[in-house]
């Protein structure tokens, strides 16, 4: 068997400096794990725009429909605010996400311990916390057609169109269902069946999916409304939920806050398997490029080594592995060590972006 194959695109702002970190975590399993992985790097966003005059060039959206998983930094920044829109630094992440047809977006949002203070909701609401939030990535209302602005008599209309063929809704359920059972095996689905033929669909095809290959599964259905309220009354009671593109946008946005920081939330999108089995793939943090902060050493490299972790178990079948890295980011912060977006109690000093990394690494150590 090949050495499993990274394609590493750090991009812009914050984006090296949490990558630099992840580094030493790859390096780590090479040492200490025996696990190498084929490193390869690339430019996206605006530091490619600089370089090549394009967010993304031929050749690296090649080396990424190559490799086992790609992981990404951040991309964009004011100093490319003003391109014109086919090359602003977004369009090559875009172009990855298409061109690799990554259509289920995985977001966790956890809670751990040490952190349950940081939420705006009381401490045993989100304590623990621990779901994941399916969104279809690549169809719906965001793609859909007709769309535009039209005239129509005397006013204009704006246009979008929501479609979901049974293709798309059962291979993003099948998503959900094959999560579910590596995890606590429940899934809920969240459309709006009560108003919208798309979501009668979505119901209908979620049930079809679930009755011929998934019954093992628990399965329930919920009005993405009421998934909404839900998400922020008890949270706990879901474990997967799977949704479509627009309401997994709002739903995965309102649970990320559940649990505090933007410096702290990993995601996955995830395509159909390669021919070794593994699935297209590429791992990014939820935050951008942070440009108020970049090049101080203040960026919070969690998400991006959270990032990492979630390649281990769905790129590389190591979950024993990605358990034993979120086991030491829990470590870490149990200890009480912060970065400065993780401040909040009295006394605290930050550590920077290095010593956070550097930190981890060596509860990577003690675990052996
Ligand atoms: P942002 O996520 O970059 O930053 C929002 C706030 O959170 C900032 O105050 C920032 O300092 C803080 N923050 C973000 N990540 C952090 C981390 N790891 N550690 C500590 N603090 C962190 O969002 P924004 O300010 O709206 O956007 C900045 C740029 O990033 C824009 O150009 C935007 O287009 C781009 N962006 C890119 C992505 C992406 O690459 N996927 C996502 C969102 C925004």
């Amino acid at each position: 068997m090949s050495n499993p194959s990274l394609l590493i695109l750090a991009g812009d702002g914050i984006g090296p400096e949490v990558m630099t970190e992840v580094r030493k975590i790859i390096d780590w399993y090479g040492a200490k794990r025996d696990v190498t992985f084929d490193v390869s790097e690339g430019l996206v966003g605006g530091c490619s725009y600089d370089a090549h005059g394009t967010p993304l060039t031929d050749e690296t959206m090649a080396k990424a429909q190559e490799v086992d998983a790609v992981l990404l930094g951040a991309v964009g920044g004011p100093k490319y605010d003003n391109l014109d829109f086919s090359v602003k630094p977004e369009r090559g992440l875009l172009r990855l996400r298409k061109e690799m047809d990554l259509f289920a977006n995985l977001r966790p949002a956890q809670c751990f311990d040490a952190l349950a203070d940081f939420s705006s909701l009381k401490k045993d609401v989100v304590a623990g916390l621990d779901i994941m939030i399916v969104r279809e990535l690549t169809s719906g209302i965001y793609f859909g057609e007709p769309r535009g602005i039209i005239k129509e008599g005397n006013e204009r209309v704006g246009i979008n169109t929501q479609r979901y063929t049974e293709s798309e809704i059962a291979r993003v359920a099948r998503s959900a269902f094959e999560l579910a059972r590596k995890r606590g095996n429940k899934v809920c689905s969240m459309e709006k069946a009560n108003v919208m033929e798309s979501g009668i669909l979505w119901r209908d095809v979620v049930t079809e999916v679930h009755q011929a290959e998934y019954s093992d599964v628990e399965l329930s259905h919920m009005y993405a409304d009421a998934g909404a309220m839900q998400l922020c009354r008890w949270p706990k009671q879901f474990d997967v939920i799977v949704t479509d593109n627009l309401f997994g946008d709002l739903l995965s946005d309102a649970a990320a806050m559940l649990t505090g920081s933007l410096g702290m939330l990993p995601s996955a999108s995830l395509g159909a398997p390669m021919e070794n089995g593994r699935p297209k793939a590429l791992y990014e943090p939820v935050h951008g490029s942070a440009p108020d902060i970049a090049g101080q050493g203040k960026a919070n490299p969690i998400a991006c080594i959270l990032s990492f972790a979630m390649a281990l178990r769905y790129s590389f079948d190591m979950g024993a592995e990605a358990d034993r890295l979120e086991k030491a980011v829990e470590d870490v912060l149990a200890d009480g060590l912060r970065t400065a977006d993780l401040l909040g109690e009295e006394g605290v000093s930050p550590v920077s972006t290095s010593e956070m990394g550097d930190a981890i690494v060596a509860k990577l150590d003690a675990s052996l």
